[in-house]
């Protein structure tokens, strides 16, 4: 029963989520105005903000005009409530919200990453607030740790930045060094790992599919997201799998 609250909630974060999505990038308000059609500009009633169910019923068009509502809205949606059901099974009370506020963040930049190749300063700001206050009320790692982690994280991928020549954004240094600081060194470095094999793969499943050419690039910033996620969820399995696999 708990688990349908939660996966409800996720719902509706997540709706809230594509405002956020499709605003913050134009530097429009999160509140006001209302949500609206796209295509008429006609305010959307209540139950036409129903998260998933609504894009059901209207068979992914707007009762106004007839035009077509994007199914990236009911994906961001059910992409949130998994997300906060996979958390729920791994934390408990304080700690699931926590880390259901930071992948509440985490999906903006994933999603503004991949439609505009950048990842908002304002967004990192938010991301580099919340950790700081999360490590300084309910420490998630040791502070020296987290700062090593930050610092390692960020010179990381700078240097890979700078050998790559702009294949690396400066938005992705800033999201891994805060990553860092949430998840300490140990965890960094399995989430770099992680986002390098997740990026790799891709491009070049999109290379051989022919979707993307050699010179084109693919934001960094959803693998990132994508790793921390794994971490989050599994970290602590990956952590002793490898070290057993090391012989430690
Ligand atoms: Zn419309």
């Amino acid at each position: 029963m708990i688990t349908i609250l939660v996966f409800a909630l996720g719902l509706l974060i997540g709706s809230f989520l594509n405002v956020c999505i499709s605003r913050i990038p134009k530097r429009e308000s999160i509140v006001f105005p209302h949500s609206h059609c796209p295509g008429c500009g006609r305010n959307l009633k209540a139950a036409e903000l129903v998260p998933v169910l609504s894009f059901l019923v209207q068979r992914g068009k707007c009762r106004g005009c007839g035009g077509k509502i994007a199914w990236r809205y009911p994906l961001v949606e059910l992409l949130t409530g998994v997300i906060f059901i996979v958390l729920y099974t791994r934390y408990a009370g304080i700690d699931f919200l926590l880390y259901a506020i930071f992948f509440s963040l985490m999906v903006i930049v994933f999603f503004i990453d991949f439609d505009h190749q950048i990842i908002p300063n304002r967004l990192i700001l938010i991301l580099l607030s919340y950790v700081l206050v999360w490590q300084i009320t309910r420490p998630v790692v040791p502070w020296g740790e987290a700062l090593l982690g930050g610092i390692l994280g960020g010179c990381v991928f700078l240097i890979l930045a700078l050998i790559s020549k702009g294949g690396m954004g400066g938005g992705d240094i800033k999201l891994v060094a805060v990553l860092g600081l949430l998840f300490g060194w140990r965890y960094i470095l399995i989430l770099m790992f992680l986002s390098f094999i997740l990026g790799g793969v891709t491009g070049a499943l999109l290379l051989a599919a022919g979707i993307k050419k050699r010179k084109d690039g693919i934001p960094f910033g959803p693998f990132l997201v994508l790793a921390s996620f794994i971490v989050s969820a599994w970290g602590e399995n990956i952590l002793f799998w490898y070290l057993r696999l090391s012989g430690w």
